[in-house]
């Protein structure tokens, strides 16, 4: 069993102080993970809460110098259907069921933005988990991203030209998934939440990976899969997840 931390909506309104928090904790324990930035956060959920952070390119770079693997996450996180796309985890999107030619132009000003500031993300994430096949198009077309994180399954599978990451759950925890990403909020995470996560890193250490350790095959989603995704989905329903 595999573990990754995924840490989403980076960008230049954040709450430094948690994130800087976040960063300690997963220092002490040498885990690498992965972070959603937002290239241009319109959010005004989050834009209108945190101060603009002049310095956030510059600590965007120092976080891949670590060895922290950088992932788009959307273009302004600003959902625009209520659609859920291929991984409904909710009905809300900025991307899934928008016009191929509008998502393009998303990913196309997203990436630009990154490598502008010098990052060249490796993988990709829409904000509240939801995306279609135009976004995969998109994605193909405008970008050099072919790993998405974000999916249910039981391991990293490969199907239209791109590998597939499953993220099952918001809060650290043992499931019965060979490979599992727990994404976290930093900008709302509260005491227990460090807590929690501390005392859960410390007994499940050798358990966790950096997206550079992942092995990217060809394998399939195959029937574990589809099980596994259909009992979370129905776990879903009761909110279990
Ligand atoms: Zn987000």
């Amino acid at each position: 069993m595999y573990m990754l931390i995924r840490l989403d909506d980076a960008s230049e309104h954040m709450d430094v102080d948690k994130w800087y928090r976040v960063e300690l904790l997963l220092d002490k324990y040498n885990i690498r993970p992965i972070i959603g930035v937002i290239p241009n956060n319109l959010d005004q959920s989050i834009v209108e809460k945190y101060e603009h952070n002049p310095g956030f390119w510059d600590l965007v770079k120092k976080w891949e110098s670590k060895g922290w693997t950088i992932a788009l996450h959307g273009y302004t996180h600003v959902y625009e259907t209520d659609n859920g796309g291929i991984n409904p985890i909710y009905n809300r999107s900025e991307f899934a069921g928008l016009p191929l030619s509008k998502q393009r132009e998303k990913i196309r000003r997203g990436v630009n933005k990154l490598e502008m500031h010098g990052i060249f993300p490796k993988l990709f994430f829409a904000p509240s988990h939801t995306y279609d096949n135009n976004t995969l198009e998109a994605l193909r077309l405008e970008s050099q991203i072919r790993v998405i994180s974000d999916t249910v399954a039981n391991d990293i599978y490969f199907k239209d030209g791109f590998h597939f990451i499953p993220q099952q759950s918001g809060k650290v925890r043992n499931l019965p998934f060979r490979v599992i990403t727990f994404c976290y909020h930093p900008n709302t995470m509260n005491d227990s939440d460090f807590e929690y996560l501390k005392v859960f890193l410390q007994k499940n250490l050798n358990k966790f990976r950096s997206f550079e350790e992942l092995s990217f095959t060809n394998r399939k989603f195959g029937v574990v899969d589809w099980l596994l995704k259909f009992i979370y989905f129905g776990l879903k329903k009761i909110r279990f997840f």
